[in-house]
């Protein structure tokens, strides 16, 4: 039987993905998860998310994916009476919670709160993995977003740490617990993003030019 631990791997590209999961594979069953609310557009997501699977699919034996389907508020028409919509509105939405931040370069306020939302859903989805199942003793999370040379590695593990302490899981009668706990990485580090260029164009990945969101799109 396979002992190593669960590991959910939040990932915001194949290319990205390719180094980390050759890093982690031999300690970890790695569950690839995507949430890719903060791309630009349907296209941009579709791609990336095709590429992912080509990569879960050659590099990670074709685990089962999470993936999370693209949702964008329509501001026009939407209506804030409703209490569920308006919680989800302020908590998980990326267009909401970068307003005003729009202008921002990258690295910025903008991208920490995209970096969070995007560990938060890991840490969710670790949540419901030991709600249907609980053979579990933890379940760690990682993100590629260490592989991109544009993104603080240190800034990434602090929000990472934030992402975690937002499980319910992590709190007993008051007291902190690491049922899901976020793994800290910088798969950047000795050529990792060289090589992760080199692993995608051997896999004839989507390769994307931009961050991701409208705000990064330069073109
Ligand atoms: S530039 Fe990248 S990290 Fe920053 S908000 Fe846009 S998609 Fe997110």
């Amino acid at each position: 039987m396979d002992k190593k631990p669960t590991l959910i791997l939040a990932a915001c590209c194949g290319p990205c993905a390719t180094v980390a999961i050759e890093q982690l594979s031999s300690r970890y069953n790695i569950i690839i998860a995507f949430w890719g609310n903060n791309l630009e557009s349907l296209e941009e997501y579709n791609k990336r998310l095709e590429a992912l699977k080509i990569v879960n699919e050659k590099l990670n034996n074709n685990a089962p994916m999470r993936v999370e389907d693209y949702k964008q508020i329509d501001f026009n028409n939407l209506d804030i009476s409703k209490e569920n919509e308006k919680t989800k509105f302020v908590i998980d939405n990326f267009q909401r919670s970068t307003l005003n931040f729009e202008t921002d370069p990258e690295g910025s306020h903008r991208c920490r709160l995209c970096y969070f939302l995007r560990l938060q859903n890991a840490v969710k989805i670790a949540d419901k993995i030991f709600k249907e199942n609980s053979k579990y003793e933890y379940i760690c999370f990682a993100t590629t977003l260490s592989t991109s040379p544009h993104k603080d590695s240190a800034m990434i593990d602090i929000i990472g740490g934030l992402a975690q302490d937002t499980s319910p899981h992590n709190t007993f009668n008051g007291y902190p617990r690491t049922y899901v706990s976020y793994l800290p990485t910088n798969f950047k580090g000795n050529g990792g993003f060289n090589k992760s260029v080199v692993m995608s164009k051997k896999l004839c990945i989507y390769r994307q030019t931009f961050c991701g969101c409208k705000y990064s799109n330069k073109n």
